[in-house]
């Protein structure tokens, strides 16, 4: 029905009572086994109460000043700590300490109140030598019925002095009270440590475990490498080597030790832990324990384990995120690298590595600079739209000034910090020279706008990148000058397209007339299927062969690209390019072993009407796939349309 707090009085005591008590105790703290066992102790001793007392049960709390909460240290029943029982005990407690506080004087008798399940309960206050009998400890003893016997309550006086007394000398044991529980604490951290690759998620949990195993501790951890995003945990940068920086953290970092601060000024002491992995230290727990002189000793070693435990567990994160890093930038490289040597055009070899930086490395604009031999530099085709326009002229010229200097690659976190250029809108500038056989052959400028937006680390990728792409660009970039400087085809020896491209051209310029045909081989495909490449390739020659046997000297014929060819017939009409046309397809027809035929499409030009190559070029081209489409094997003149 009632609870009754009892304040221990050393008055009236009964001596059978006394007696039989100081016996027990003394059997109790002279027996070899308990020295080392507390726990063991403290049940006998709630055994005896409770045969004692008849009581249903019997319990001891002592205090806990980290956790400032009464903790179950021993039962005769099971309670759950979770038990609303609990809670209450400890809510009530606090009420209790709070009226004696005020009153400023000793408690005795002084509070009563109701338990809701409708128990006579008593609990015994401990008091420690200093008189203090705040929180210290208490011993509840459950009745189920019944009322007390004075008697009962006079024993129960002295039982609180006794109780005080050996917990008092215990105090050796006092700090290692609740050890199961923090261990288990820790155990489930780890555990969850080792489940999660997350560093925030690490992070985050070690705040929690610390919260709650020391609510009123101070947290703070100070980190050597802080990339994360953690707006809401307390998180600092662990500054080291400047003159404000913490010494005592510093101290904890670099020797891998335990670091305390006592401040008596401020009353608070702190303590440092390195959070150790088995590679590396990677940052300083920082626990302030406040209204202390000196750190709690006691706690050291599970603040130590549980920092190290966090280290290690930081530790495989951030080898897991390093190693998923760099497998994704070893497949940009292997992918890049495969890509670069499928003989792209260089034209769709840029277009493919622009769209891959853009993607790799969070970029906007991408240029892909050629230096020429004359001093002068050419943004290369496939580069982004900003590189290809104009407005990036005076960016380009600044840098290509600097990488030539330096010969080296840039990194650049702001450029509107630099005063010689003025560059307004991209900020974030990474440049990264071409070096082939030590000659700076071109390079590559990536831009952000946003200031510092490349990390080191992308810096670094974009180099391994580009130096292994190097080989491959420059050969790509020397083909095609050489294909432009080369003016007969290698396998048919007959004139390359570009050399066609500009004689027609200065034809344009200087004659009156011409015509042009474009001649593919019909079902060229089958042919390769069938006798293989090789003799696809002899076939080509043949034909070319008779194309050059067919034409006068100063006809151009050239191939045109793969199967088709193409001839210039300068200052021809139309009439003559139709009987070179048809004297071919015939020749074809005849002469090819094995067996092929030829389509032809043609086109003219006269001084007239003005023209361009390329006009030219499309109007036999059209012509040809209406060759094509009404059977193959034929001529088709380009039909002028009327308008
Ligand atoms: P069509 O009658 O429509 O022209 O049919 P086709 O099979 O000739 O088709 P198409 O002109 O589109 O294909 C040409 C084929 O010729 C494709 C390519 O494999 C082959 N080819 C292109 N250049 C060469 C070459 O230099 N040597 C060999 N052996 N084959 C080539
Ligand atoms: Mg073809
Ligand atoms: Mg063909």
């Amino acid at each position: 029905m009632k609870v009754i707090f009892y304040m221990t009085k050393p008055e009236n005591l009964l001596l059978n009572e006394k007696i039989e008590l100081k016996s027990f105790l003394f059997d109790l703290i002279t027996d070899d086994q308990n020295k080392t066992n507390f726990s063991h102790m403290i049940e006998r001793l709630i055994r005896f109460l409770k045969d004692k007392t008849e009581a249903d049960s019997v319990g001891l709390y002592l205090y806990n000043k980290w956790k400032d909460r009464y903790i179950l240290e021993q039962s005769t029943e099971e309670i759950d700590k979770k038990s609303s029982k609990y809670s209450l005990l400890n809510d009530h407690l606090k009420e209790i300490e709070g009226n004696y506080t005020i009153k400023g004087d000793v408690l005795s008798r002084a509070s009563l109140w109701e338990i809701p399940q409708g128990k006579a309960d008593l609990i015994v206050l401990l008091k420690k030598q200093d008189n203090r009998a705040l929180k210290f400890g208490f011993i509840y003893f459950e009745f189920n019925e019944g009322s007390l016997a004075k008697s009962l309550v006079e024993f129960l006086e002295l039982v609180g002095i006794e109780v005080s007394l050996l917990l008092e000398s215990w105090k050796r044991y006092y700090g290692s009270l609740n050890e199961d529980e923090r261990y288990e604490q820790l155990y489930r951290v780890t555990a969850k440590f080792h489940s999660s690759m997350d560093m925030d998620d690490v992070l985050g949990e070690i705040i929690h475990t610390l919260k709650e195993v020391y609510p009123s501790f101070d947290c703070l951890l100070l980190l050597s490498h802080d990339n994360s995003s953690h707006p809401e945990l307390p998180i600092c940068e662990l500054q080291y080597g400047s003159e404000s920086a913490n010494q005592a953290a510093a101290q904890a970092y670099l020797t891998g030790t335990v670091q305390f601060e006592d401040s008596l000024l401020n009353g608070k002491s702190i303590l440092y832990a390195p959070l150790k992995g088995k590679q590396g230290i990677y940052g300083v727990l920082q626990v302030t324990a406040p209204n202390t002189h000196m750190f709690p000793k006691q706690e050291v070693g599970f603040i130590e384990l549980l920092a190290n435990t966090a280290g290690s567990a930081l530790e495989n994160a951030q080898l897991y995120q390093q190693s998923r890093r760099l497998i994704s930038d070893l497949q940009l490289i292997n992918k890049t690298s495969h890509r670069l040597n499928s003989n792209l055009r260089l034209n769709e070899t840029i277009s493919f590595m622009t769209e891959q930086i853009t993607t790799s490395f969070d970029a906007e604009e991408i240029g892909f600079i050629m230096f020429l031999s004359d001093g002068k530099s050419r943004v290369l085709g496939g580069s982004s739209e900003y590189f290809l326009s104009e407005d990036s002229q005076q960016l380009v010229d600044f840098i290509n000034k600097k990488i030539k200097k330096e010969n080296d690659a840039l990194f650049i976190g702001d450029l509107t910090l630099d005063e010689s250029i003025n560059e307004k809108k991209y900020r974030s500038l990474m440049a990264v020279p071409m070096i082939q056989s030590d000659a700076l052959i071109g390079a590559v400028y990536v831009l952000n706008q946003n200031p510092y937006h490349f990390s080191f680390e992308k810096f670094k990728l974009l180099q391994s990148l580009i130096h292994h792409s190097t080989l491959a660009f420059t050969n790509s970039m020397l083909r095609e000058e050489l294909e432009k400087m080369v003016i007969t085809d290698h396998l048919t020896k007959l004139y390359s397209r570009n050399y066609l491209d500009e004689k027609i051209q200065q034809s344009m310029n200087f004659d009156a007339l011409g015509a042009f045909l474009i001649i593919d081989i019909d079902n060229f495909k089958l042919v390769n299927d069938t006798y293989g490449h090789q003799i696809g390739d002899e076939v080509i020659i043949q034909v070319a062969n008779i194309i050059k046997r067919s034409v006068r000297d100063h006809d151009i014929a050239a191939r045109w690209g793969g199967e088709e060819l193409a001839i210039y017939l300068p200052k021809a009409s139309l009439e003559i390019g139709m009987m070179v046309a048809k004297r071919l397809v015939n020749r074809v027809a005849a002469e090819t072993d094995p067996k092929v035929t030829i389509s032809c499409g043609i086109s003219f030009w006269t001084k007239e009407r003005t023209d361009s190559v390329k006009r030219l070029f499309n109007r036999a081209d059209e012509a040809l796939y209406k060759a094509k489409q009404s059977g193959k094997n034929r001529v088709v003149i380009y039909e002028e349309k009327v308008d």
